[in-house]
């Protein structure tokens, strides 16, 4: 009977490491999990995750980065992305509006527009989920895209630092790319509501994931109030997605998806059939390495009351 039996990750351990300094300690914290993959007598592919209990991560104001550190600034090149996205997205949904406007045809534009906002958010978790697992530095394309997320990775707090422009060039320079020539040819509502809906949200999910990062008392009433309704990714439901076991809640538009992706494995089944095909391995499946660890500063002195 042919039995599979594979450890998506090593069995957890925890640890600290200290490297002495004048005013802090630095800690390093290694997390992990381990899943079995069998293969039933039916052939069936059953996944059993061992979870680990969450560690909770200290943030101090010691592993800020600086506030002028100049990679997450805008440059005047990022800016003229943002406006060709904008500019972009604008075509189509002012196209879409207009469009209906004289046909008088309003529910199917509105409708797909609703549609583009709710695949947006699988299409994010999919592009996530993409370039944390699979790829380097030297992928065509999306190489500087995957180091720019497992940078994230490792000092998830730095996007609230990042510029607006600095965040987006890169999503705006490939939604202009990909939309603007559908602009061109396409002059139906329908679909130019669907198109300016679906890539504006794509566009500006690294906004969301911005804000998800955010804390409470720091962010516009407004986006707090939209992330507890659900319409944007919520700070809790993607603080998961940076806690062990470091495979799930990809999703960063509304978040909708999440549950449904990881209730069902959806991402660990891809994988999986991505491995048999192709005989490539997540990084979600490996021993945490520098691309997974999150580095930790904790000061040496806790602060008498
Ligand atoms: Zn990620
Ligand atoms: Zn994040």
């Amino acid at each position: 009977m042919p039995s599979l039996a594979q450890h998506k990750y090593l069995p957890c351990f925890h640890r600290q490491v200290y490297t002495s300094r004048p005013i802090l300690y630095r800690a390093r914290v290694y997390c992990a999990t381990t899943t079995t993959t069998n293969s039933s007598p039916a052939g069936k592919l059953v996944i059993e995750p061992r979870l680990v209990p969450t560690q909770p991560v200290v943030v101090t104001a010691y592993n800020r980065p600086l506030d002028n550190d100049p990679s997450l600034q805008s440059t005047w090149s990022h800016r003229a992305w943002v406006v060709a996205g904008c500019t972009t997205l604008l075509i189509s949904l002012g196209g879409s509006i207009k469009g209906a406007a004289d046909l008088h045809l309003w529910v199917e534009p509105i409708i797909a527009s609703y549609i583009g906002y709710i695949l947006s958010d699988l299409g994010s978790g999919i592009y996530h989920w993409g370039i944390d697992n699979y790829g380097d530095g030297t992928t065509p394309f999306v190489g500087s895209q995957i180091e720019a997320f497992q940078g994230h990775h490792k000092m998830p707090w730095t996007i609230t630092r990042r510029e607006f422009a600095n965040n987006l060039h890169a999503l705006a320079r490939a939604v202009t790319f990909t939309v603007l020539p559908i602009d061109l040819v396409c002059h139906n509502p329908t679909v130019q509501a669907f198109v300016g809906m679906f890539a504006g949200c794509i566009m500006f999910s690294q906004q969301f994931h911005a804000w998800a990062h955010g804390t409470k008392s720091r962010l516009p009433a407004l986006v707090v109030a939209l992330q507890e309704a659900g319409v944007l990714v919520s700070r809790s439901q993607h603080g998961a997605h940076h806690r062990p076991p470091y495979n799930n809640n990809y999703c960063i538009v509304s978040g909708v998806w999440n549950e449904f992706l990881d209730k069902h494995k959806v991402f660990e089944a891809m994988e999986m059939i991505l491995y048999f095909k192709l005989g490539v391995r997540p990084r979600s499946w490996s021993e945490p390495t520098s691309e997974w660890l999150e580095d930790i500063e904790i000061p040496s002195r806790v602060p008498t009351q």
